[in-house]
């Protein structure tokens, strides 16, 4: 069986999911964040500070 994936891309994989999950942990007690979902009523919204952020802008 070839291997289909470069073990490679499963480390980036895993960087980009624990990224989101430190960010998701900081945007639940970020006051920025809880406004946007408020206002947005979208409870996966952040602040521009944390989209640039999960952006790694
Ligand atoms: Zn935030």
């Amino acid at each position: 069986m070839p291997r289909e994936k470069e073990p490679g891309m499963d480390i980036e994989e895993a960087k980009g999911r624990l990224r989101l999950e430190e960010i998701d942990a900081e945007a639940s007690k970020c006051t920025k964040c809880t406004a946007a979902r408020k206002s947005t009523g979208d409870d996966t919204a952040y602040c521009d500070e944390h989209l640039r952020k999960i952006y790694g802008i």
